[in-house]
């Protein structure tokens, strides 16, 4: 294991990073920040020691994985950013498929949510490279991630170069070409990939105790793998270290090629890390396999530091998440949390609609209600005539409030009037969390949230035995960490947010962001008296 080395000595202060390094590590909670901190040794440990904000919170209801990717890059609540899920229906969309996924353009023909082409069409919202382009067109704005939409939400559309994993291979937009070094990484990857490794990867000391079979409701056992993985499965290949380490080597060819950080003007690269979600989603996030992934990703981080470095690249890292996670709740009831559940499978969109469809005499195949998953958006069918749809949306309220798994239901039309919230995040109400997601064209007519600790998956099955989605802190509490050469290390475990970074990074290379267009506020990252923020907002720090 390579131990992080002492980064370079100190720059003027006053010179502005070349390069400005924006890392999402998908379903890294502040919990599993907590949990590992102490076992890092590469780039994980650099950061840990540099300024931490141990209680960021992705503040909104939603705690999937494109809205909290939405907020990072962009300073703004899905409220505003208009990500308000995944996936989300629109009755109206010019197709026959009525679900839209949140990174694709549903304009184009022969497409829908699962085949699609991608797109950061539907973020309504600038990024940083944006907003930094606007006023620097030399300034290059790159993405990189293990997930399309990652690397859309923190890119944005006036992305210069592009790249996400896509079943085997990282690609690029439509239109768009791989150009040669990235396609080198691809074919250099392709023999790796095809590959079984039956042998996996070795436990550090530090893993073993972990080791642990866990058996999942309705067959199969978490908690023992080791990543030796068959050849050529995507789902596999995904949720292992090695996912983490290429992206990583093509976010280093983008550097290369590009000459990222290395000109006149400063750069943006957003960097999403993907494996720890799916691993999470896969194995649950106490187990093994997240002690090794931690393990990898730390390394990796360590890597791509030490590749700057080298470069001599004046850089400001921020590394955070797009929400936290929860483990499986089969472990977590058997570890001090016997009321660790999972969903009731009679709860869904389907079977209350049809209940609510016989009440009301509808017509035969007629659904009344609509939804992606068992939580969260819940639509009334918009053939519904006017009245219908009043008695439609009050009789799923008052079956959904039935059922003791479910910890709140709001109306949309209620939502609606709720005023954006300010103020602790942590002391919210469910009700302004869901705002904080909520955007009326693209959001459901009635929102759903289940109680703490109830996860909804009904019925596990390989790749999918544990999740995030809900309003409370194991979803939304996330790190947020900031390196850059001559920056004092400070920590400050009061709570901020993740719409707070991009008001924080953007005074580093220039951007002025008007008051008013954005939900978050500057962080002072200088540990003194002096502010690293515009004199505007000094005040209020
Ligand atoms: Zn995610």
């Amino acid at each position: 294991m390579g131990e992080e080395t002492a980064p370079p000595a100190t720059p003027e202060k006053s010179d502005p990073p070349k390069l400005v390094l924006a890392i999402s590590v998908d379903q890294f909670s502040a919990d599993l920040f907590a949990q590992y901190r102490q076992t890092y040794t590469g780039g994980l440990k650099r950061l840990a020691n540099a300024i931490v904000f141990p209680s960021g919170y992705q503040s909104h209801a939603a705690t999937e994985t494109c809205p909290g990717h939405s907020t990072i890059m962009t300073g703004s609540n899905p409220a505003r950013t208009g990500i308000v899920a995944n996936d989300w229906v629109d009755q109206g969309a010019a197709r026959a498929d009525k679900v839209i996924y949140c990174a694709e353009d549903e304009r184009e023909d022969g497409t829908d949510h699962r085949n699609y082409v991608e797109s950061a069409v539907h973020l309504l919202v600038p990024t940083l490279g944006e907003r930094l382009k606007a006023i620097s067109p030399a300034s290059r704005n790159v993405a990189v991630s293990g997930k399309d939409r990652a690397a859309l939400m923190m890119g944005g559309n006036n992305v210069d170069a592009i790249y996400f994993w896509k079943k085997g291979q990282f690609v690029t937009l439509k239109g768009r070409t791989v150009e040669p070094g990235v396609a080198k990484i691809n074919a250099e990857l392709a023999p790796v990939f095809a590959a079984p490794d039956p042998d996996g990867l070795s436990v550090p000391e530090s893993c073993r105790h972990l080791n642990r079979a866990i058996p999942v409701k309705d067959g199969g056992s978490v908690g023992t793998y080791h990543f030796n993985r068959p050849g050529a499965v995507d789902g596999a290949f995904r949720a292992s270290p090695a996912l983490d380490a290429w992206t990583v080597r093509v976010a280093e060819q983008a550097i290369d090629d590009m000459k990222l950080g290395q000109g006149k003007v400063p750069d943006v690269l957003s960097l999403g890390l993907s494996a720890t979600d799916y691993i999470g989603h896969s194995f649950g996030n106490e187990g093994v396999e997240m002690c090794i992934q931690q393990a990898s990703l730390d390394q990796a981080l360590g890597r791509l530091f030490a590749f700057l470095d080298a470069r001599s690249i004046d850089y400001i890292v921020m590394l955070t998440a797009d929400h936290g996670g929860h483990d499986l709740p089969e472990r977590v009831a058997m570890q001090a949390y016997p009321s660790a559940t999972r969903i009731d499978g009679k709860l869904t969109a389907n079977n209350i609609g049809a209940a609510i469809a016989a009440d009301l005499g509808l017509p035969d195949g007629m659904k009344p209600l609509l939804a992606r998953g068992p939580i969260g958006d819940f639509y009334l069918n918009r053939d519904l005539s006017g009245e219908m749809k009043d008695k439609v949306r009050a009789a799923a309220i008052t079956r959904l409030k039935e059922y003791p798994q479910v910890a709140a239901v709001f109306d949309a039309r209620e939502l609606a009037q709720v005023p954006v919230p300010t103020g602790p995040v942590e002391e919210w109400t469910l009700e302004e969390r869901a705002r904080a997601s909520f955007y009326a064209p693209r959001s459901g007519d009635i929102i759903v949230l289940l109680q703490k600790v109830v996860t909804p998956i009904a019925h596990p099955g390989p790749g999918y035995v544990a999740t995030h989605g809900s309003p409370y802190d194991y979803d939304r509490r996330v790190p947020i960490l900031f390196w850059r050469k001559g920056l004092s290390p400070f920590e400050q475990p009061l709570s901020v947010r993740t719409v707070d970074i991009e008001p924080t990074l953007a005074p580093f290379v220039g951007v002025a962001i008007p008051q008013g267009e954005i939900d978050g506020r500057c962080l002072d990252l200088d540990a003194g008296p002096a502010s690293t923020c515009p004199v505007a907002t000094i005040a209020g720090k």
